[in-house]
């Protein structure tokens, strides 16, 4: 599946719950996921971890859709010719 799918997916299962919830609603339950997602990061059941990261993605999509982003072009744009500062792949930036 592709993002773009993945975007239009989640629009027709949560996008008029998303709508009404709105912008700051949903943005908090993607904050509030990804706490989960950190928190199943110290246990070791990888089931769980699995769950996490596809809820946070969930949600990524959603406030996205809500803010008509096309989460699959905006990344392409970003990343798709490599680092968004130094243009490689791997990435050549000095770590920090
Ligand atoms: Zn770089």
């Amino acid at each position: 599946m592709r993002i773009s799918e993945a975007q239009e997916l989640i629009r027709k299962i949560y996008g008029e719950r998303d709508r009404k919830r709105g912008v700051k609603g949903t943005a908090l339950h993607l904050g509030e996921e990804l706490g989960e997602l950190f928190r199943s990061l110290r246990t070791s059941d990888d089931d769980n971890l699995r769950e996490e990261f596809a809820d946070v993605l969930a949600w990524l999509l959603s406030l996205a859709d809500l803010l008509s982003v096309d989460l699959e072009s905006a990344f392409v744009e970003r990343y798709g010719k490599g680092c968004p500062k130094c243009g490689s792949i791997p990435c050549r930036c000095p770590e920090v």
